[in-house]
């Protein structure tokens, strides 16, 4: 195996995505040495028991001594009372980076607070799961998915593709990318879906003329798969939500405007304006089939046979 690309680790968070990178780490032999922090003692100790790093520390500052990367895996409302807490430990040099599924408000709440002798590289590997806390980390999660970073103008290109590299050893692709186009792009692509889903399953919850009972059963008409989604944690919708405001309000503008079209269609009986944005829509998914994002199986891939009434999955 090739020699680690960093010394020490530093995970600043062990959730899904950092349980996944101390669990990828290790397989690709990325990092000689993990040490993990968390905010309770015990996300601590359970990611002790799963054996998700070498080292154990109830203090983020003691975390991050002596590390040549720091990686903050926690809600994006967190990550500047966090830079605040480890800034004056941070080893000169080091790279110090995020997961952050928002970019520009995570670089204003840290930037001002990390000394200029760092090298401030924030990251969003745009890979998931609709599971939280570190039982939900795996290896794979990020094969082949994108990792986009966006290096504030002027960062160190050595300190950039380092990163790089160990993302790709994880099994990444690397995109760079300016922190606003980042939110732009991932309010459409990741930010108004799930508030689409948050707000069509709580529209469901609130329908008094069909019943809890008739939801559930009939899920599988489409329902289902907006409930996945709809699952994931709460804490770190919240953060995404009031961090990409802008550019989630902007896309929500130009959704509610096509939902007006839909709506107009519908009522005056416009088939071929339906069929025709229908068309279009499933030749976006043969896209995404071939780009490897997505599985080409019917149903996502579930098996064939399963209780689709109770299958609550
Ligand atoms: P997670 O599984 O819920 O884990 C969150 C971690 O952050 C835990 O170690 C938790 O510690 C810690 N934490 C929670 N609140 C905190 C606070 N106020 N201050 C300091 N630490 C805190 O979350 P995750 O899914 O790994 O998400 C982490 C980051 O990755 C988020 O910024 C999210 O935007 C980003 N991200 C998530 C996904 C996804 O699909 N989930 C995908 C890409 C990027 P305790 O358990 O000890 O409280």
């Amino acid at each position: 195996m090739a020699d680690p690309i960093f010394q020490r680790l530093a995970l600043i968070g062990i959730g899904l995505i950092g349980g996944s990178i101390a669990l990828g780490a290790r397989r690709h032999g990325l990092a000689a040495h993990v040490a993990v922090n968390s905010r309770t003692p015990e996300t601590l100790a359970r990611a002790k028991e799963l054996g998700l790093g070498d080292s154990w520390h109830d203090d983020p500052a003691d975390a991050v001594r002596g590390a040549d990367c720091v990686i903050l895996c926690i809600p994006v409302g967190a990550s500047g009372e966090t830079a605040k807490a480890i800034a004056g430990a941070l080893e000169p040099g080091a790279i110090v980076s995020d997961v952050g599924s928002v970019k520009g408000a995570v670089v204003a709440q840290m930037a001002p607070y990390l000394p200029n002798n760092v090298h401030f590289v924030p990251a969003h590997p745009v890979a998931g799961t609709e599971y939280s806390g570190p039982d939900a980390g795996f290896a794979e999660l990020f094969e082949n998915r994108w990792s986009i970073l966006t290096p504030p103008p002027g960062t160190d290109p050595d300190a950039v593709e380092k990163l790089a590299k160990f993302w790709r050893g994880l099994g990444a692709n690397v995109e760079i990318m300016d922190p606003a186009h980042h939110d732009l792009v991932l309010a459409i692509t990741s930010h108004v879906p799930h508030l689409i889903a948050y707000n069509i399953v709580g529209t469901a919850a609130h329908l008094e003329e069909v019943t809890a009972s008739e939801v559930m059963k009939f899920s599988a008409g489409g329902f289902r798969d907006f409930t996945r989604i709809a699952a994931s944690d709460p804490t770190m919708w919240r953060d995404v939500f009031l961090n990409n405001r802008e550019a989630v309000l902007e896309m929500l503008g130009r959704f509610s405007e096509d939902l007006t079209a839909l709506q107009r269609a519908i009522r005056y009986g416009e088939g071929d304006a339906l069929f025709d944005l229908f068309t279009r829509t499933r030749a976006i998914r043969g896209g995404i089939i071939d780009a490897g994002q997505e599985t080409a199986e019917p149903d996502f891939g579930r098996p064939h046979g399963a209780d689709d009434d109770n299958d609550g999955a």
